[in-house]
């Protein structure tokens, strides 16, 4: 099903996230990992593209694991900063063929070691959207960033260009994590007034080990605010005690997104299917799922 369809519906949806295996032979564990998740039925799942050091080689093969064999709605990330435009074209014969109806489409991060872009590659996510509109019949999502992305100049300059992303043919937003929800709230604001209007859903990650918690930061530039540090500050040595709390953090989230009206929330579940699970389980009267 198109995920623009899930989303026009007046109800709550919750979608988890799964990276591929860097390595062809742990594919059988990956899937055993899309079971768990998928058991969990979530409104999608999607499938990381080279993301944080992964691959990109196993996008199709998850995906079409995720759909094809466990029968939950595939959401295949695809980047354009990895890859030249024949690549892009085989990935998009590919999904096509395993009949994966939906795609984030975004830039991906530009490798230190090569210039970027190179001659026969895109830009930025909006070309790589115009080219997947072109290709035909696609479900098309980009990514935004409440904070800003980390390369913007300013929000403004940004929503600016991330109104390109929608004119270009996307069809629904999803936000980097974020830990404050009045600075998503803030941003919804923001991105109405400049005539945004298509959907956007909420990325919650459940922090649940202290290691993560720098990286992640410094990858996506999100503010921690003081209730979350103090958390992370109290639990750091015991491991359980974070998971715990982390997971209790992201369901409170959740809660207040969508008592303000936030129907649309993703869970950055990092191939974690039991944090997504307690997180389901916290909100089973919130999100009831079709048995
Ligand atoms: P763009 O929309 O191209 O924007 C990138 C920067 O360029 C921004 O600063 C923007 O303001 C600016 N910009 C945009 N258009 C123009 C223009 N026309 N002219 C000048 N400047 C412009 N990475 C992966 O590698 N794999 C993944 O699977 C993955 N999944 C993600 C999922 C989500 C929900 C999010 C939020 C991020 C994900 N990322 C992933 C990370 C993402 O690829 C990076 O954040 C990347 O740096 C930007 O990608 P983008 O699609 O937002 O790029």
């Amino acid at each position: 099903m198109k995920i623009s369809e899930q989303l026009k519906r007046n109800e709550v949806t919750i979608s988890c996230e799964l990276f591929p295996p860097k390595k062809g032979s742990e594919l059988a564990k990956a899937h055993e990992v899309v079971r768990e998740m998928a058991r969990l039925k979530p409104a999608y799942i999607s499938v990381t593209y080279g993301a944080s050091g992964g691959t990109s080689e196993h996008t199709v093969d998850m995906a079409n694991e995720v759909q094809n064999v466990n029968g939950i709605t595939a959401l295949a990330h695809l980047t354009c900063a990895s890859s030249d435009r024949e690549k892009i074209q085989q990935v998009l014969k590919e999904l096509k063929e395993n009949k994966i109806e939906n795609i984030l489409a975004l830039r991906g991060d530009t490798p230190d070691d090569l210039d970027f872009p190179l001659p026969n590659q895109y830009h930025h996510a909006s070309e790589l959207i115009e080219e997947i509109r072109k290709f035909g019949d696609f479900c098309i999502g980009g990514a935004c960033y409440p904070e800003g992305h980390p390369e913007a100049l300013t929000i403004e300059a940004d929503i600016d260009y991330l109104k390109r992303k929608v004119e270009a043919g996307c069809e629904f937003l999803t936000t980097q994590m974020f830990f404050d929800n009045n600075v998503m709230y803030n941003f919804l604001y923001r991105i109405l007034k400049k005539g945004i209007d298509v959907p956007v859903i909420a990325g919650i990650m459940p922090v649940t080990n202290a290691k993560q918690i720098q990286r992640m930061v410094s990858l996506s530039g999100a503010v921690l605010p003081q209730r979350f540090r103090a958390i992370v500050e109290r639990f750091a040595d015991d491991a359980v005690a974070l998971s715990q709390a982390g997971i209790a953090y992201a369901t409170d989230q959740i809660i207040d997104l969508i008592a303000n009206g936030v129907n649309h929330v993703h869970i950055y579940t990092m191939n974690k299917p039991h944090v997504a699970g307690a997180i389901l389980d916290n909100l089973s009267e919130i999100y009831k799922r079709e048995e």
